[in-house]
This record gives C-alpha cells, structure tokens and sequence, in this order.
C-alpha cells in the first residue's frame, strides 16, 4: 500500500446538522486544489480526509504543500497504510519511518483505535510497536512526556495508519461555508491580510481594486493581480474586479474641498463595492483599514465612509498593529509584494491637511455638486475582470 497524506478536520467537526454541507464544501475545495497535480482519491471517514495517489504520475510533495493552504484543514500528514495487524504496523512503522528512526534520540508510540474491535488495546498495541522498534533500534530510548519521534498509529475501519506525526493546517472553515464577500484589495500590506482573516472564516472573495490610470501605472495593477494570486493558495480560484477610478478622482478635485478629497473618494470606492456586492450575491463588504492608522481611519473618518453602504463592513485588522499585520502579511506570503515600490490610488490627490473629524453632513453637502450616482454606474459598467488561480 502507498502513502497516501491525511488531513485533520477543524472547527466543522463541531457544526451538527451543518456538518455535511461543510464536510461536501471542503471536500469540493480539496479537490478543485488538487485535480492539477493528478489522480487522487478523496474521501473522509471519523473527522479524517483521506487523500490517496491512484498512479504513480500524481504529485504527492506539491500535494502535501497544497493541503496545509486549505481552509477547514487542522492537521495535515503523510501517512502509511497497512494491513490491521499489530506486527504489519510494526513492519510499516520500521521501514517508511527509517530516516527518523535513525535520526531520533527518543522515541514515544502513540495509539488510536477507531475500530474498537481491534484485538489490543491502544496501550497494549503502543508497547508493542514501541518493543518493536527499540530491538530494531537499540539506541532510540523511550520518552514519554518529550519524544523527539511521536510514531503515530491509527486503527480505522478498513485499515492501520503510521505516521510521524502532523504538521499544522490552515484552520478556519471551509471557504464558501460563509457566503462570498466583496473585499478592496490595494496594494498595501494591509487589505491582502485583512482579506486572508475574512477567507480563512470560510467566505468566498470578489477582489475589488480601483486603479487610476495614468496616475497610477499598470505595474500597480500587476502588483494587486499578484497579491490576489498570492491569496488563492488559501481561497482557490478568484475574479479580480478592477473599476477604473480616474474620472471619479478628478471631479473629486475639481469640485470638492481639499481636506475631504480622500473621505469622499473613499465614499465612492463603498458605493461602487456595495454596487458590486449586490451583483455577485455577496454579504458584506471587507477592507484593511486598522483605527487610527492614517487620517482616514479616524472613528469618525470610517463612520463617514461607511455611511454609504448598507452592508455590513468587515474591518478585520482594524485592531491590530502595524507590526502584528506585518508579520501575518510574511506568514502567508504577500509581504514582499505588498512592499514594492508602487503607489496606490489613494496616494495620487492625497490633501495636505486632511480632515480627521469630519462631519457627515458637510461631506454630503461637499459631494451634492457631484452627478453621484452616474459616477458610480459608470465606473462599474466599465469594471475589468480577471480570473486568478492558484
Ligand atoms: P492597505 O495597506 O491595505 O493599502 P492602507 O493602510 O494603505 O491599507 P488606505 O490606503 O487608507 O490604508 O486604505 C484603507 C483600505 O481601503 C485598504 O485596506 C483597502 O481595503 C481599501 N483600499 C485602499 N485603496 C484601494 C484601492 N486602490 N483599491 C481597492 N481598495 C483600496
Ligand atoms: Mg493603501
């Protein structure tokens, strides 16, 4: 029998009668993320995913990789089938556990039984593989409370498993189990992380980026298509909407007092989301503001920013420090990106004194000479659309 990688079930163990549609959607997700790499067979039995190579052309390595990324996943680990007998284990455990046998001081064997017709206890069967394995390896000393080696053995319904234990999944829910949510995606470091947060709790994405051209350049753009590239080794395959934002940003400076330029035209980015939300059937909108971080995340700046929408608005980093976001931005890999040098829309009209405190009546009196809605119809009758995979 072959190795074959188990994945540890999270939080949806947990959801009672939701469980199968969680279990159906993570199941979909596993599969979509691994029919590039070949033929695997997937199933899931008592909390467990079961993901089998069924020819020798399927990509175990790229497979096993691919599987910590998967949201819903707490526990991801190469595994060895054999038959259900305590010395087949022990034979198994022997030979694909060589290497770390060898390299190990000590040692611990750990058992479960699943199928409690098993003729030994779990006990029982761990002394035994554990016997077995300090003959073969006189110089592996047994520790039971700090092992440098835990030899895991399962014994399920139609088969043994060993393994060496697991590495840590993704967590979270299974992307979808959520609904979807529209998220603006910048160049930033902080939208992309904001975004992951909102994924990892299962909600699909729709990507929004304004994009300024020429005020900003089309490596900025390539900048956001890479980061949502970057997010789809968590949340799968994703549509990029990109609205062109120039023309809202020039009547904004036209027409508006300076020290609202970048209230009112975060104003606009919440009207054309909400706009794009309602189309895809989407709950909420998501962004990356975090409290005090720039004049616009100001409590009253972000309450004036939100009063144009009447979805909820998910700010999932709007507690955490720069430092703290910074360093899940390295963890999941946008950081690098997120620190090339191009600017953002938000950076072209920037005021010299923006408002911290504004107040929301003069911000609508400031946007009345505005053709508002014809600005926001427009902009999302030109959204550009574009499909990112993993
Ligand atoms: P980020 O690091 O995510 O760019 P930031 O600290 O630069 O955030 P702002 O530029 O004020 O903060 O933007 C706040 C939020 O507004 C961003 O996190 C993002 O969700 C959204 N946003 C800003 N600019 C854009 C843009 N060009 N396209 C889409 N969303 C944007
Ligand atoms: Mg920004």
């Amino acid at each position: 029998m072959n190795e074959i990688i188990l994945l540890k079930l999270g939080e949806l163990v947990l959801k009672g009668l939701n469980r199968k549609n969680f279990e159906s959607r993570l199941l979909g997700n596993i599969h979509r993320r691994l029919r590039p790499l070949g033929k695997f067979k997937v199933y899931s039995r008592q909390s467990t995913v079961y993901v089998e190579p069924q020819d020798g052309e399927a990509r175990l390595d790229e497979a096993y990789e691919s599987m910590k990324a998967v949201f819903g996943v707490v526990g991801v680990s190469r595994a060895f089938p054999c038959e259900k007998t305590a010395s087949a284990i022990a034979e198994t455990a022997l030979r694909c556990l060589e290497g770390e046998l060898n390299r190990a001081r000590t040692f611990k064997v750990e058992s479960k039984r699943a199928d409690k017709s098993f003729p030994m206890t779990s006990i029982q069967l761990s002394q035994y593989v554990g016997g077995r394995l300090h003959e073969a390896h006189p110089n592996l000393a047994v520790d039971v409370k700090n092992p440098e080696l835990l030899v895991n053995v399962e014994v399920r319904d139609y088969a043994a498993y060993v393994h060496a234990g697991a590495e840590p999944g993704a967590g979270g829910l299974p992307v979808g189990v959520n609904g979807s949510a529209v998220t603006l995606l910048s160049g930033g470091i902080d939208s992309p992380v904001a975004s992951f947060m909102i994924a990892k709790r299962g909600v699909e994405l729709v990507p929004l980026h304004f994009f300024s051209y020429p005020y900003t350049s089309p490596q900025a753009k390539e900048k956001v298509l890479t980061l949502a590239q970057k997010l789809t080794r968590y949340c799968g395959r994703m549509t990029v909407h990109v609205v062109p934002f120039t023309k809202i940003q020039e009547e904004i400076r036209k027409n508006c007092p300076e020290d609202l330029f970048t209230l009112e035209m975060r104003r606009f980015m919440m009207r054309i989301a909400q706009k794009v939300a309602e189309e895809n059937g989407a709950g909420a909108i998501v962004t990356g503001e975090s409290l005090g971080q720039v004049a616009s995340q100001t409590m009253a700046a972000i309450a004036v920013t939100g009063a144009v929408c009447s979805l909820p608005i998910l700010r999932p980093v709007v507690g955490m420090d720069k430092e703290e976001i910074v360093s899940v931005a390295r963890r999941i890999g946008t950081f690098e990106t997120s620190i090339l040098p191009y600017e953002d829309c938000c950076t072209v009209f920037t005021p010299r004194h923006p408002q911290t405190r504004p107040v929301l009546f003069e911000v609508e009196e400031a946007e009345s000479v505005l053709p508002v809605e014809d600005l926001v119809r427009e902009a999302v009758e030109l959204i550009e659309r574009v499909v990112v995979k993993p």
